[in-house]
């Protein structure tokens, strides 16, 4: 571990060490009113919305083929299904990806590792209260060097959500998994040092010792295949340093919900809907690819400025504060998406009357 390696507010950490404490959501910005919310809670909010009829549960889809005008779907059960645009929202692990980039792009279906992992954990307020006192009371970024913690409220302020995350040198060993238990001494040992503010190790007794590896698409050179599109991580996993990858996928199935349904309404239908498909999803890749890959290297150098390996701002807690209080956010929060769509529908335009 070296030598300056303290995570802390101000008033907890000694004289020497680098540390601070971030408002990085909810004081952001007067009048930005963020809440976060209990990942099942928001998928319970938004099924509402989908009618039952239309779903199919405990379908692994296991092959995908493109024929003229269609795509066959297999799934791990034995069942087909057909359909003229596969929309893949499978994931870290797509199988739909490996359809999309395999042939043209074999090297980008895999995620590559980002150098770093967390460990994570959720405990009532009450507890969080015993520990941190009223710094539970808002979003925090704690930073150090080669570790960093980020705590928040959920669930109305019942629980607190934590990550402590660690830089790391060495390959992600696992091939087929992003997460990895191992024994609690192995995790504690990970926070060990007397730079590390107790208060963190307390913390993170209450943890699963479950070390998550942070992996990222880098590189994608498009997001769809002929009638096959990438929606969601199966697209653009990212590490979660600036907690935006579930609202890239929420952009990406607004642009291209927006899209489907231009294609959708087209005048001509059957074989004559191809031009609309490929101007659709020629489109979607244009408007969201970049942005969302955009999402995606910030994500990656915010990670280097938490764990002070960043060349601009190293261990200069100034620095840091200001580069990530000074705008770095707003271009993903105050974000113009109906001027995305409209962009959308003009490339669909253009396209079919080129
Ligand atoms: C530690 C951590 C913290 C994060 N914090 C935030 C945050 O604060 N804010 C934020 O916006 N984002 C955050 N993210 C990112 C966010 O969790 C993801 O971006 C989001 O969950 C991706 O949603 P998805 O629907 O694309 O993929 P997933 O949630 O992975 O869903 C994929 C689904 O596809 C299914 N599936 C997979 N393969 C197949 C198959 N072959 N056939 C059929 N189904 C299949 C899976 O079972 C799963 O249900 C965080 C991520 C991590 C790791």
């Amino acid at each position: 571990m070296a030598r300056q390696v303290c995570l802390g507010p101000p008033k907890l950490r000694p004289q020497k060490c680098l540390s601070l404490s971030i408002h990085v959501k909810a004081s952001y910005r007067s009048g930005t009113n963020a809440e976060q919310a209990h990942r099942r809670a928001v998928l319970e909010i938004m099924n509402k919305y989908i009618s039952i009829q239309k779903v199919r549960f405990s379908k692994t889809v296991v092959g995908v083929q493109q024929h003229p005008g269609k795509v066959i779907l297999k799934f791990a059960d034995g069942g087909t299904a057909e359909a003229s645009i596969l929309v893949g929202a499978d994931g870290i692990k797509s199988t739909v990806r490996k359809h999309v980039l395999g042939p043209l792009y074999t090297s980008q279906v895999e995620p590559v590792y980002g150098n770093s992992y967390c460990y994570r954990g959720m405990i009532p307020i009450s507890e969080a209260k015993e520990i941190f006192g009223n710094l539970t009371d808002v979003a925090k970024m704690y930073v150090g060097e080669k570790r960093c913690c980020v705590t928040y409220m959920i669930s109305k302020g019942e629980q607190f959500n934590f990550l402590l995350c660690a830089l790391d040198d060495k390959p992600w060993g696992l091939k087929n998994s992003v997460s990895q238990k191992i024994s609690h001494g192995a995790m504690m040992a990970d926070f060990e040092g007397p730079e590390v503010d107790e208060r963190f190790r307390r913390l993170l007794r209450e943890a699963r010792p479950v070390k998550w590896g942070f992996l990222h698409h880098r590189y994608t050179s498009t997001y769809y295949r002929d009638r096959v599109v990438l929606l969601g991580d199966s697209a653009h996993v990212s590490l979660p340093f600036q907690a935006a990858g579930a609202g890239q996928g929420l952009e990406d199935s607004l642009i291209l919900s927006n899209l489907l349904a231009r294609i959708y309404h087209a005048p001509d239908q059957g074989a004559a809907l191809a031009p609309y498909i490929s101007a659709g999803l020629v489109a979607y890749d244009a408007i969201r690819r970049p942005r969302a890959q955009k999402q995606l290297e910030r994500a990656y150098e915010m990670s280097h400025m938490l764990h002070f390996q960043h060349p601009e701002t190293g261990k200069t807690l100034d620095k840091i504060a200001s580069k990530l209080q000074r705008q770095w956010f707003d271009w993903i929060w105050f974000h113009d998406l109906n001027a995305d769509i409209d962009a959308a529908f003009h490339k669909i335009y253009e396209a079919l009357n080129a």
